[in-house]
Formats: C-alpha cells, sequence, structure tokens
C-alpha cells in the first residue's frame, strides 16, 4: 500500500469521463474556509484510472492529490465509492471532507459518513466560529430559517452548497503532488448503468431574445398569465422564475435563473416581482437591458436594472401589456 500523507482536510473532486467538472470549486472552496495556519487540502480522485484527472485537479488548485484507482471505481455507484472514501478519509486522518454539492454526492454522503463513523452535515452555505470549532450554516424549511450546526464526531462529511462559496482563486504556482493509491480489485456491489443528459432543460429559455422573470412577488401561479401576456409580445421570447417560484411549482426548475438555474443573457430580460438576491442575478448579469418591476424602492434588483418601476406588478403589467398591445 503506498503511504498516505496525513491531512485533516480532505476534498472530493467531481469527474465525468475524465473531466475534473466546476462543480469541484464548490468542494475546494469549502476546504480551504476551514484551512488555518497555510495547512493543504488533499484533494481525492477516485476512479478506475484517475491519474490524469488527479494531475489536472492537483494543477488547478495547487493542492496534492491522492488518486484512488480501481476497476470497480469507475463510473461506481454510491456504496461502492462511499466504501472507497472512508477508507481514503481513514488513511490520511482527515477530520473534514468536503463534497461538492451535486446529487452524486448528496448519494454518497450519509453513507460516507456512517463508514467513517463521523457524522454529515449537507448543503453547507457558509463556514463562521463556532463554540468548539467550525460551525455550518446551512438553510432549512425551503430558506425560511438559517440553521448553525456544529459537528460532534469525526470525520464530518459536508457537502457545500452550489454557488455558496467564492470560487477558489486560480492557481498560478505549482502544480500538487499526486499520490496513486490502490483500491485494489474488489468487486462493486453494485454497478452504475451510466449518465445521460437531460434532454429538456428549456432550450428556449438559453437562446431566448427576451426572458420575462417571475418571483415570489407575482404571488401566485395564477398571475403569471400576465407574465405570459408580457412575453408573447416579443418573437423569441420566454417564461423564466426565481428560484422560490420554480420551487412552489410556478414553473418547471428547468427555468429557473441563477447559480443554481440556468444562465442567461438575452437583449431585454423583464424581473417582475424578483428581489435580486445574488445568486439570481448570478444568472442574469449578462444581459444587456434590464427592466426590473418591484414595489419596493430598495430591492436589490434596481442596482442590475436599466430601467426600474416601483410598482405593484400585478396593477404594472395589465396596463404595460394594454399599451405595448395597442402599439404593435
Ligand atoms: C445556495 C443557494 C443557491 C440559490 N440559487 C438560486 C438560483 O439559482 N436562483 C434564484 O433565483 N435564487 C436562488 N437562491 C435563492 C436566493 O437567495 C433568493 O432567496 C431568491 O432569488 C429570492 O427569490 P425572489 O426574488 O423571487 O423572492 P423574494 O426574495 O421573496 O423577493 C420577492 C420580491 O418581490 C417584491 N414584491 C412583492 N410583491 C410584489 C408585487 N405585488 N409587485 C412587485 N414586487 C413585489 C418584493 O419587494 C421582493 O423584492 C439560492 C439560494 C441559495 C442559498
Amino acid at each position: 500500500m503506498n503511504p498516505v500523507p496525513q491531512h485533516s482536510i480532505l476534498a472530493l473532486v467531481d469527474l465525468r469521463e475524465g473531466e475534473v467538472l466546476s462543480s469541484t470549486a464548490d468542494a475546494v472552496a469549502l476546504a480551504l474556509s476551514l484551512a488555518a495556519g497555510g495547512e493543504k487540502p488533499l484533494l481525492g480522485v477516485l476512479g478506475k484510472d484517475p491519474q490524469a484527472a488527479a494531475r489536472e485537479a492537483a494543477r488547478l488548485y495547487g493542492l496534492p492529490a491522492a488518486a484512488v484507482s480501481g476497476p470497480a471505481l469507475g463510473g461506481a455507484a454510491g456504496r461502492t465509492r462511499a466504501l472507497a472514501l472512508a477508507r481514503l478519509a481513514r488513511q490520511c486522518g482527515a477530520r473534514w471532507v468536503c463534497l461538492p454539492g451535486t446529487p452524486l454526492f448528496a448519494d454518497v454522503a450519509p453513507g460516507l459518513a456512517v463508514y467513517a463513523g463521523g457524522c454529515c452535515i449537507p448543503a453547507v452555505e457558509g463556514v463562521e466560529a463556532g463554540e468548539s470549532g467550525p460551525a455550518f450554516t446551512r438553510s432549512a424549511a425551503g430558506g425560511k430559517y438559517v440553521v448553525r450546526v456544529e459537528a460532534k464526531a469525526f470525520p464530518a462529511v459536508l457537502t457545500a452548497s452550489a454557488g455558496s462559496f467564492a470560487p477558489p482563486p486560480e492557481n498560478t504556482g505549482e502544480a500538487g503532488e499526486v499520490i496513486p493509491i490502490d483500491w485494489g480489485d474488489r468487486p462493486a456491489d453494485a454497478r452504475s448503468l451510466g449518465m445521460r443528459q437531460r434532454t429538456v432543460s428549456a432550450p428556449g429559455l438559453s437562446l431566448a431574445r427576451v426572458v420575462v422573470a417571475v418571483g415570489r412577488g407575482m404571488g401566485a401561479a395564477e398571475n403569471l398569465e400576465q407574465a405570459r401576456r408580457l412575453a408573447s409580445l416579443f418573437s423569441e421570447s420566454a417564461l423564466a422564475g426565481s428560484r422560490p417560484a420554480c420551487d412552489m411549482g410556478w414553473l418547471p426548475h428547468s427555468r429557473q435563473v441563477g447559480v443554481t438555474g440556468q444562465t442567461v443573457a438575452p437583449a431585454l430580460y423583464f424581473a417582475c416581482g424578483i428581489s435580486g438576491a445574488f445568486q439570481h442575478v448570478a444568472g442574469m448579469r449578462g444581459s444587456r437591458f434590464v427592466v426590473a418591476v418591484n414595489r419596493d424602492k430598495n430591492a436589490p434588483i434596481f442596482r442590475v436594472a436599466d430601467v426600474g418601476v416601483v410598482e405593484d406588478a400585478l396593477s404594472f403589467l395589465p396596463l404595460f401589456c394594454e399599451v405595448c398591445e395597442e402599439r404593435k
């Protein structure tokens, strides 16, 4: 067995077909926010033959990378990955294991915590000083509450909520060392049959020249009729929503704009009843012209708007549509 260097923080690299995915940045950023006194987290890269990906990750982040290889780890299902990661966490003496907040790692995290004898804190959005070490913040009840959690059993398995952490700085120094680790030819007890890209991810949204986006301020699903009416005035237009608008089922999640949704850059972006949280703005800041309708004159959306309408969207939209229809 290769000697595994001791690291108290392990960050997992997300791979697809040997490519390092951008979701890795969330896990690395969370790991770096836990590192004290210049300590370097160890990257964990799992696969049938993950050396090249480990070299790439070590170069991208300037951190050492453990490349854990074994036939069973190519496209492995959650339990096999969890077992391999628990072993790696034990070998390197990890106290914190940071995973990207993707569905794949959401599948791995609880099992990994059990096999490693630690605890699991999913969807971490921030790190603060706690009573006996770091405290982690996460949303509860659909974002209505913020919960602070401290780990009491170690290693603590954390998943980083997508988009919650500023991306790690670009590495301009040397690449980290790659440490090969053999997982052997242990059989996988479940086999992944592969992954398919979804084909229904709102193709119209990214191509639309005009996006009419609705937020919680629209009040109810039936009020979206006025937004649809506005969108229908333009060719190549599409309806989109903030996360709450999609979470409430007013629109499918494929229509969500923001860090955890789609990124759009239309010629015209119409934001109706959207506050302008940075997670939403991140997905629309490339829009060429932004019109925002919000009844709160201090709403942050006005900071990115070219035209701001301080008005009740439910009264404004019908009047505006009427005028546009007359002029058309
Ligand atoms: C990790 C993470 C990822 C996230 N990803 C996303 C994402 O991808 N996309 C996203 O959108 N959000 C995302 N969020 C949620 C984000 O932080 C905000 O909570 C969300 O964008 C707020 O949505 P909203 O503006 O529709 O609702 P609210 O914040 O509730 O704002 C509603 C707005 O409507 C206004 N309003 C109310 N009534 C009216 C009316 N009658 N007429 C006009 N205006 C009215 C109010 O003044 C208010 O400004 C994420 C959050 C986290 C923590």
